[in-house]
């Protein structure tokens, strides 16, 4: 995991480069995206500064990040039911381990993805430029719930 504060930084920084002002509702915003803790989703970030910004829509969250993404600096794990989320913290692409039940969702290091890239572009004469790689499952916390 990234350095909370340098992410926050550098995010702060690319949105004054590129010209936008920081309001106090996008700085919240751009603390929750720089932990990214467990991946929020657009709702999980409005729900943890509403209460600050009584007058703040969803709407606003979203535009916010939006925006963040097309400055390369989120990454947005998108699903086909629309259910978001994104994760600020590493905007690189990376494997995520996805929970089927609680929707967890947790980074993992693969030292084998390298290796995965350059077969995937011997077999097929591509230029892999990005990946995007999901593994789903059960979380240990819903196993043990199973009981
Ligand atoms: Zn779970
Ligand atoms: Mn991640």
């Amino acid at each position: 995991m990234a350095d909370h504060k340098k992410r926050f930084e550098t995010i702060i920084q690319k949105l004054r480069g590129n010209g936008h002002k920081i309001t106090p509702q996008r700085l919240a915003i751009v603390k929750i995206l720089a932990k990214s803790e467990g991946h929020p989703s657009v709702e999980d970030i409005y729900d943890q500064i509403k209460g600050d910004f009584p007058t703040m829509s969803l709407a606003t969250v979203y535009r916010n990040i939006v925006l963040i993404k097309s400055l390369g600096e989120v990454l947005e794990l998108g699903f086909p039911d629309g259910s978001n989320r994104y994760d600020g913290n590493n905007p690189a692409p990376h494997p995520h381990v996805i929970c089927i039940k609680c929707k967890k969702i947790v980074d993992t290091y693969l030292d084998s993805l390298d290796e995965i890239k350059k077969e995937v572009a011997e077999e097929t004469n591509f230029e892999i430029l990005n990946h995007r790689l999901d593994f789903f499952g059960i979380c240990s916390d819903c196993m043990a719930k199973k009981g």
